[in-house]
This record gives structure tokens, sequence and C-alpha cells, in this order.
């Protein structure tokens, strides 16, 4: 299908969304499309594989993006994304401007330390530190060991892949008096894909002999402990834990506290025309290559059609698909959400071809042809293998607090009965001046900001002060450009734990509640730590 004229596409970024993206939207537009990648590193990596490498069952592979670029139809530019003029459709990068007709953002997020005093597992770098780590306690100098999943948006199945094989090699090395312990602040393990894939998975760990600790929030390890909040602790001699993401900044793009940028279902970014984003970037809170590529493909469709290529966007529709190395006997598994819900297949033999870590209907496929492999393999894959197929419903790539706290909700008072209703609501186009006045009318701190009734932002008096020590005129500046956009919130459905872990983990003592999308009521953190501890419930541990 061609486009009248040839239009520019754009896309910062050279990972899993990224080239999925390009594939897709060269497939839908064949001809009148010029797409360009920009990156700043010259290498597609694929890091699942990263967690194999320590123990020699796989390794992480690294493409030349120049060569793969070139086979899905783009020009590669070695490039930072360091801000846009929207107005004036440019992207200013590290060699200069850059003028594109529509802008895909898929940059990715950047691993940050989670759990002070851990030993951060961020990929293929720290191979190295799990080897060091199998020495150690094969010499008998390391016997506990904890494996630690973050709060936050993570994607947490490498942390059991690391623990289920370390416990594999100790076992393969005949090392023995070893504890190992899995640390998670979910439910379950493994929770996001449900009570079968759960239980799958904690038969797996108590197999190989592994201590799950679940709702445990692990906050730093120092002198032989491992802290958790709001209290207690685990005695452990090493801690190896996942990074927390964070999003680059973007000048001239609307980001999160912790620089994830807000889309809607068609994964356009809110508020700005002509820029989209995908992948880890957004705000959608599973940080997994597979989602990457939906999130990608759904940017695609409605970036051909807003050229005028013609297809019907669909909008985001995120499906869950995990495959869990053990280091031990081969063994997939699917479930499918949107039947049943059981536990359908057990195979020994892959499920889906090729057999991909990264699910992604363009990139998979495409991969394995650059890889040379057209065939599937006549061997059994090198590792244990837990394949799950998990639907989760039609979903709201911004939903940035809600998804990823569904076991919380209604766990003991539900915020809703705590919160304040007294609330400040103003709009986004109400004067820093206007707003002033009546949070000294309400003798508040803050403001929530609503259009056509759905929370888009938060003000506070330190956002009123920053403006005015920035000399803005009160009465000309607009709420808008001084507020916190997507502030972080939780639906008045939540329980008290939910609250305290996201304000404990933000820095922030107050948070919008919202009922659907509208903001209707504010919850302090004394209110919420207060109605837990009358219920002695704690943190949901
Ligand atoms: C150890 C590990 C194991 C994992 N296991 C799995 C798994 O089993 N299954 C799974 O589905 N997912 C897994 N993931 C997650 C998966 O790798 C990510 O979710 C996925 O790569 C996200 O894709 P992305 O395109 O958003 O970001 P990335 O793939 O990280 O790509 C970001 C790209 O943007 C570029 N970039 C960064 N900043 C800029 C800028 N300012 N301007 C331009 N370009 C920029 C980077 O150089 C990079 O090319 C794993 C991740 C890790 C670390």
């Amino acid at each position: 299908m061609g486009l009248s004229g040839t239009k520019r596409v754009l896309i910062a970024g050279g990972g899993v969304a990224a080239l999925e993206a390009a594939l897709a939207l060269r497939e839908l537009a064949e001809q009148g499309l010029k797409i360009e990648l920009l990156a700043p590193e010259p290498h597609f990596w694929y890091r699942p594989l990263s967690v194999a490498e320590p123990f020699e069952l796989g390794e992480a592979h690294r493409y030349e993006l120049g060569s793969l670029a070139a086979a899905a139809g783009a020009t590669f530019t070695l490039a930072t994304l360091e801000g846009v003029d929207v107005a004036g459709h440019r992207a200013m990068t590290s060699v200069g401007d850059i003028s594109y007709d529509i802008l895909l953002v898929a940059i990715g997020a950047v691993p940050t330390v989670a759990v002070e005093g851990a030993l951060t597992f961020r990929g293929p770098a720290d191979s190295d530190k799990i080897r060091d780590l199998l020495d150690a306690l094969s010499a008998g100098s390391v016997t506990r060991v904890a494996f630690v999943v973050p709060s936050g948006a993570v994607w947490s199945l490498p942390n059991y892949e690391l623990a289920l094989m370390t416990a594999a090699e100790l076992e393969q090395r005949q090392v023995g008096g070893v504890e190992l312990l899995l640390v998670t602040p979910e439910e379950e393990p493994l929770q996001l894909f449900g009570r079968d894939g759960s239980w799958a998975v904690r038969e797996l760990l108590a197999e190989r002999g592994i201590a799950v600790h679940a709702r445990a929030y692990a906050s730093e390890f120092a002198d032989g402990e491992l802290r958790l909040v709001p209290e207690g602790r685990l005695d452990v001699d090493r801690v190896v834990a996942l990074p927390r993401l964070r999003g680059p900044r973007v000048d001239g793009l609307p980001q999160t506290v912790e620089g994830f940028i807000p889309v809607d279902p068609h994964c356009r970014v809110r508020g700005v025309d002509e820029v989209y984003a995908a992948g880890d970037i957004t705000t959608f809170p599973i940080k997994q290559g597979g989602i990457a590529t939906q999130l990608a493909d759904a940017a695609a469709e409605a970036i051909a059609s807003h050229l005028g290529a013609d297809v019907r966007p669909r909008p985001f529709r995120p499906v869950l698909r995990g495959l869990l190395l053990t280091g031990g006997r081969p063994h997939y598994l699917r479930r499918e959400l949107t039947g049943t819900g059981k536990v359908d297949t057990h195979s020994p033999e892959p499920l889906w071809w090729p057999p991909a870590k990264i699910v992604g209907r363009h990139l998979a496929p495409f991969l394995a042809r650059f890889a040379g492999l057209e065939h599937p393999p006549e061997a059994a894959p090198p590792a244990g293998v837990i394949e799950i197929d998990i639907d989760l419903a039609a979903g709201d790539p911004s939903g940035s607090a809600r998804v990823p706290l569904p076991a919380l909700e209604g766990d003991g008072d539900t915020i809703g009965g705590l919160m304040s209703t007294e609330l400040l609501v103003v709009a986004p186009e109400d004067t820093l001046g206007e707003v002033a006045e009546k949070m000294r009318e309400h003798d508040t701190g803050s403001a929530l900001v609503a259009d056509y009734g759905r929370l888009i932002g938060i003000l506070t008096s330190r956002d009123l002060l920053r403006a005015f020590a920035g000399r803005v005129h009160p009465s000309e500046a607009r709420v808008r450009e001084w507020m916190t956009a997507e502030p972080i919130s939780l639906p008045n459905t939540a329980g008290a734990p939910a609250a305290v872990l996201l304000m404990n983990e933000h820095g922030i003592h107050h948070l919008p509640v919202v009922e659907g999308e509208r903001p209707v009521g504010m919850l302090g953190y004394r209110q919420a730590v207060a109605a837990m501890s009358r219920r002695g419930i704690g943190l949901g541990f």
C-alpha cells in the first residue's frame, strides 16, 4: 500500500519497540514512507538470554543496528534524542535537529538501583557478577542468598530465572548447605500470570528448595541484613535484585516523575500532536519485550492511518507471554485467559515459532530469519521452559498506577473510606493567580487538575513557588504549564497497603484518589498508615 507524497517517520530508539514499529510500518505502507531509526548505541541487544549467560545455558545476542534497519527498510542514525520542538516538527538530537512528519519515541527505560547494597542485575553487563556469586557459593564463603523483585514497574521474570538456575547449577556442582530466598512484593510468585501460572512456578521453586517471601518490600542490604519496609529483616550473605526502571528525560514531552510518557490506547502521546510512544518508556506498567512490541504495533497502525494508509487502527490490547528458563527439564505451558482461564497445554516442544523469549508479531520471525533460522530446531531447547500466555484484557497504556497492584485492592479498609473528599479541583487553563487564591481560601497545599472530568495533573504550592520565583505573571501563566502531568493515583477501591507502598516509593505524602478517571478524593500518608496499624495488616506481609 502506498501513501500520497513521501512522509518522514522518525523513530527514536533502536530496541525492541523501535524495530517492531519499523517492520510493522513497512508492512502497512510499502511506499511513500521514509523510516529513520535514531539511537546512541550502534547495536540492538537481545537481552533476555543474559540471565542464562552465567550458567553457560545461552548468551545475549547483539546485532548491528545499521544492518537490521536496512533489512527492515529503514535508515539508521547514530544519535541521541534530547528534545522535541512539537510545533516545529523537529527532533533535537546530539547531531543536530531532524525534521519529521511523525515522531515515535521508543527509547526504553534506564535501570537504576532499587535495593541499595545489592548486586543489581541489569543484563549482559552483570553476568560476571553472577558467575562470581556462583563461585563464592561453591567455595562455601556465601551460604544464604536472596533474589529480590523490587516494587514498582518492573518485569520480574528474570529474577525467578536467576534463582531457579542458581539452584539447578548448585545441584549440578553438588554444593549443599545453601539457602536461596525469593523476596517479592507480589502476593504469589509471578502473580501477573494468574493463579495456575503462579502455582506452577511456586511448585518449581519448592522443588528446588527456594523459600518464597511474598508480600515483602525490600529497601536495602547492609551488614548482612536485607531490610524490609515498613519493618522486618532477613539475614543473608548476598542479595541479587532487579533494577527499578526510569524513563530518560526528553525536553518538550510530558513525562511522569519517573520519566514515563503518558499515551492513549493508540500510543499517541497525550496532549502532543504527531508524537507517539511505545515500549518501556510509556506509562504502561509492565516493562516487558512482548508488551513493547504490542504497543509498537498499535502505534504503527495509528501512524499509518494518520498518514493516509487504508488501515483501521486497533487499540493496544496487551497479551502477556512469558518463557521461563529454569535450568532444568524443558517444560512449556500455555494459558489462555480469554477462554476458560485454565492451563490448557503442557508440552516439551516449543508452542510457537520462533521459540523466542520476546514474542513480537514482526520482530521474532525477522530476527530468526536474520540469524539464519528458517525452520524449527530438531533438538529440544537447552533449558527448562514454562510458557504462559495471558490476555490482560483491553488496556489503557496510561494506567500508570492502576495495573500492578490488583492483589492489594480491597485488603482491609479501601481508601475510598479513608480519603478526604474536600477537594480543590481546578482546570488546566486556570491561571496560577486564580489557583493560588483558591488554595488560600481552601487552606490547602495542592489542587487536582481535571479536564472534562478526567484527572490529568496535580499542582502544589511548591509548583507555585517555582513559577513565581521564575517571575511568571500570575494572571498569565496557566496551570497546564506548571502542573505535574499524569500524577500517580489509585482507584478508591484500592487498599491502604497499596497506597502506603506507592507513597513510600515515590516519596509523596498525598495521593489523589480516582473513580474511573474522575478525581474523588485525596489520601494523606498518615490516614493510610493509621488505618493499617488499626487493622494490624502492615504492608501486606
Ligand atoms: C535481563 C533482562 C531480561 C529480560 N527478559 C525478558 C523476557 O524474557 N521477555 C520479555 O518479553 N522481555 C524481557 N525483558 C524486557 C525487555 O528486554 C524490554 O522490555 C524491552 O527491551 C523494551 O523494549 P524498548 O524498545 O522499550 O526498549 P529497549 O529495547 O531497551 O530499547 C531502547 C532503545 O532506545 C535507545 N535510546 C535510549 N535513549 C535514547 C535517546 N535519548 N534517543 C534515542 N535512542 C535512545 C537505546 O539505545 C535502545 O536502542 C528483559 C530485560 C532484561 C534487562
